[in-house]
C-alpha cells in the first residue's frame, strides 16, 4: 500500500504552503487507504526554532489532519526526528565512503567562493568542480595536519541523464554533469537534507513523495543517492508554487496575504474552511462545486487533477468560504468561539449572560466572514454614544420621527419585563396610535436606536440593546 509523508523543517509556524503539502499527502494517503507519516527534518540546525514541531502537530490537528506515525505518536520507524537519527545516517555515509561513492572535501569557504565567482564570470552555473575528488593520501594528510575542516561530498557520476517520473509534471530530465559533487555531511558531522531525506524515505518505506516545486531541483541529487545504494526510487509529485494576487511567487514577507495557519486560527477562521480552500489551491475535481467536506475531498482527490501551473491565493474566496462554513456551523460552536473576541473588546466580562451572547451571535452569524469580526459588526450594541451619519442622519430629518419616537418611548416606559414579545407589542401600539407603519415606523426606530439604516432583525436588536440603552438613545433625540 502507499506510504506518504510530510517532512517539515521546524522553522516556525505552519505556513499555508506547508499546510497544503501536508493536506495533499494526507488526502492521497487516506484515499488510497495507505499511511501518512510525519517526520521532523531538523538537520539544518541554524534554522530550527524551539518548539516549532509541537506547533506543527497542534496546527495540523486543528486542521483535522492526522497521521499514522510520528514523533508524538511513535511508530515502527522511530525516531521520526532527524537529529535523533544521526547514528543511522552515519552507517550509510560510511558505506558510501567505503565504496568510494563519497569523499572528504577540505576546501575552505574562501576557495569555494572563489570557484563560484570564477564560474559565474565565465557565464557558467556555479557548482563544485571536484577539487578534492581525487586527493592522494598524502594530500589528505597534509590537509588534516593543517587542521582543515572537512565535509563529505557525494561523487556525482559523469555523463548521466537522470529521469524523474513526476505525477504532475510527467518525465523531467536532468544532466548529472550540471550537478556538482554535493555535500552530504557538513563539517559538523551532520548530514544535509539531500542525503538525510533519501535515507529516511527509504527506511520509512515511502512510496510517493509529494512536496513543493521548490524541491524539484533537489530531486535529481536524491535520485543519485538512491541509485548509489541500489534502492528503489519512490514516485514524486511536485506541487506548483502558490502565487499572490499579482501572479507573483508568494514570498514569506508578502504582507498582502496572511500566510500562517495560526493567524487564521486567531482570526476566527474555521479549520474546515481552510482545508476546503487549500485543497482547491492547485487541485480541483472538475465541475462547479466549490464546497467540499474533508470526506468528499478524500473521496475525490487525485494527483492527475493537480495543476502544473501556479495556484493563485484568492483571499476573497477564502473569506467567502469561511463565511459559508460559519453560516453552516452550529450556533453553539460560533458562540464559544466568539466569547474571547467579545471579552477582548471589553464588550463582555469574565462572567456574562450566555443567552444574551447567543442571541447576539445568532444575529450576525450570517454576516461574518470570520469570528473576530463580531465585535466590529456588533459595536452598536456596546457604544455609549452613537453618531448619526449619512443616510441615518437623513432619516432622522423625516417628519414622522418625533411622533414615532415619543410614542415609542411612552410605550417602552410602561414595559415591565423586557422581551422580544414586549417590544413587538409596543411597536404595534405605536403603529395604532400614530398611523405610521412599515418603513417610516421601523426605519425611524432602527436608526434612532442603532445609528444604522441596515442591520439584523429589529426586535432582536432592540432586545439585545436593553431597555435602558434604547430609551436613552431615543430620548436624546427628542
Ligand atoms: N524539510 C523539507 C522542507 O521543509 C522537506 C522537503 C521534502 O518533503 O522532501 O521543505
Amino acid at each position: 500500500s502507499v506510504r506518504l509523508r510530510y517532512a517539515p523543517s521546524p522553522t516556525g509556524h505552519l505556513h499555508i504552503g506547508g499546510a497544503r503539502t501536508a493536506l495533499f499527502n494526507y488526502l492521497y494517503a487516506r484515499k488510497m487507504g495507505g499511511q501518512f507519516i510525519l517526520r521532523i527534518e531538523d538537520t539544518d540546525q541554524a534554522r530550527n526554532v524551539e518548539g516549532a514541531a509541537g506547533k506543527f502537530y497542534d496546527e495540523l490537528r486543528w486542521l483535522g489532519i492526522d497521521w499514522d506515525e510520528g514523533e508524538d505518536i511513535g511508530g515502527p520507524h522511530a525516531p521520526y526526528r532527524c537529529m535523533e537519527r544521526l547514528p543511522i545516517y552515519k552507517q550509510y555515509v560510511d558505506q558510501l565512503l567505503k565504496e568510494n561513492k563519497a569523499y572528504y572535501c577540505y576546501c575552505t569557504e574562501e576557495e569555494l567562493e572563489r570557484e563560484r565567482e570564477e564560474l559565474l564570470a565565465k557565464g557558467q552555473m556555479p557548482r563544485y568542480m571536484g577539487r578534492c575528488r581525487h586527493l592522494t593520501e598524502e594530500q589528505k594528510q597534509a590537509f588534516e595536519l593543517e587542521g582543515r575542516k572537512k565535509t563529505i561530498r557525494f561523487r556525482v557520476p559523469e555523463g548521466q541523464i537522470i529521469t524523474i517520473r513526476d505525477h504532475i509534471r510527467g518525465e523531467v530530465q536532468f544532466e548529472s554533469d550540471g550537478i556538482g559533487d554535493f555535500v552530504i555531511v557538513k563539517s559538523d558531522g551532520i548530514p544535509t537534507y539531500n542525503f538525510q531525506v533519501v535515507i529516511d524515505d527509504h527506511l520509512m518505506d515511502i512510496t510517493l513523495v509529494v512536496r513543493g516545486e521548490e524541491h524539484l531541483s533537489n530531486t535529481p541529487r536524491q535520485v543519485l543517492v538512491y541509485q548509489a545504494f541500489g534502492w528503489e526510487i519512490p514516485e514524486f509529485a511536485h506541487l506548483s508554487l502558490i502565487l499572490n494576487e499579482d501572479g507573483k511567487k508568494l514570498s514569506k514577507r508578502d504582507e498582502s496575504i496572511i500566510q500562517f495557519v495560526s493567524q487564521y486560527r486567531e482570526l476566527g477562521y474555521l479549520p474546515e474552511a481552510i482545508v476546503n480552500f487549500l485543497a482547491l489551491l492547485g487541485w480541483s475535481p472538475g465541475g462547479e462545486q466549490e464546497i467540499f467536506s474533508k470526506e468528499e475531498l478524500i473521496q475525490l482527490f487525485s494527483l492527475d487533477r493537480v495543476n502544473k501551473s501556479g495556484a493563485i491565493f484568492d483571499t476573497q474566496k477564502l473569506q467567502w468560504m469561511n463565511g459559508h462554513y460559519i453560516k453552516e456551523a452550529d450556533l453553539e460552536r460560533i458562540v464559544e468561539m466568539s466569547i474571547p473576541y467579545l471579552q477582548q473588546a471589553g464588550f463582555i466580562g469574565e462572567t456574562f449572560d450566555r443567552e444574551w451572547v447567543t442571541l447576539l451571535v445568532s444575529l450576525f452569524k450570517e454576516q461574518m466572514t470570520c469570528v473576530s469580526e463580531l465585535p466590529k459588526l456588533a459595536s452598536m450594541f456596546f457604544a455609549d454614544e452613537i453618531e448619526y451619519k449619512g443616510e441615518a442622519a437623513d432619516v432622522l430629518q423625516e417628519e414622522q420621527v418625533p411622533i414615532v419616537l415619543s410614542a415609542f418611548v411612552a410605550q417602552l416606559e410602561n414595559v415591565e419585563t423586557w422581551s422580544i414579545e414586549a417590544i413587538k407589542t409596543a411597536l404595534k401600539q405605536v403603529q395604532k396610535e400614530t398611523g405610521y407603519k412599515g418603513r417610516p415606523l421601523f426605519m425611524t426606530v432602527r436608526v434612532a436606536a442603532t445609528g444604522q439604516v441596515h442591520g439584523p432583525d429589529l426586535n432582536s436588536s432592540l432586545f439585545l440593546l436593553g431597555k435602558e440603552k434604547v430609551l436613552n438613545r431615543l430620548k436624546k433625540l427628542l
